[in-house]
């Protein structure tokens, strides 16, 4: 039995209980069958669009919130800017570095919370997010393209 990218797309939708429609695939595709990584609604429009003309951004956005909310992706807001959003749903947290606006992974066992507030009545904490923001560009090695997930261990 042979696989593609695109029958592996498919069936990570059906999975998520999504419709595989054409423009979920290719953006499955662009998303999933790579390593991880972090990338904002603009930067995967821009992609998409080499390959497939007269998708819109509003399709992205609106197709990348449908993904965070099957559980596919998981939408992190670090600044008043553009949401990103991780291929990694794992327990993790991250790195922001300020200079380039990219965000590289922290494994979730690397950072630990220890005193917590209660939650505010009728309410629980459904997920921490712990973004760390470092300053200057040791933190690159130059390996890494924009978009791309690294995790430090
Ligand atoms: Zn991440």
């Amino acid at each position: 039995m042979t696989t593609s990218p695109d029958s592996d797309a498919r069936a990570r939708l059906r999975e998520a209980g999504l419709r595989p429609t054409r423009q979920r695939i290719v953006l499955a595709r662009r998303l999933f069958s790579g390593p991880h990584r972090h990338v904002t609604a603009a930067e995967l429009h821009a992609e998409v669009l080499r390959e497939e003309a007269g998708v819109s951004l509003a399709t992205v956005y609106n197709t990348l919130h449908q993904f965070t909310k099957a559980g596919l992706l998981r939408e992190l807001v670090v600044d008043a800017g553009p949401s990103f959003f991780d291929t990694n749903t794992a327990h993790h947290q991250h790195f922001f570095l300020e200079e380039t606006g990219r965000l590289v992974d922290v494994p979730g066992d690397r950072v630990s919370v220890s005193v917590l507030p209660p939650a505010p009545p009728g309410t629980t904490v459904s997920r921490i997010d712990i973004i760390i923001r470092v300053t200057g560009r040791g933190a690159e090695d130059g390996a890494a393209a924009p978009g791309d997930a690294r995790t430090l261990e």
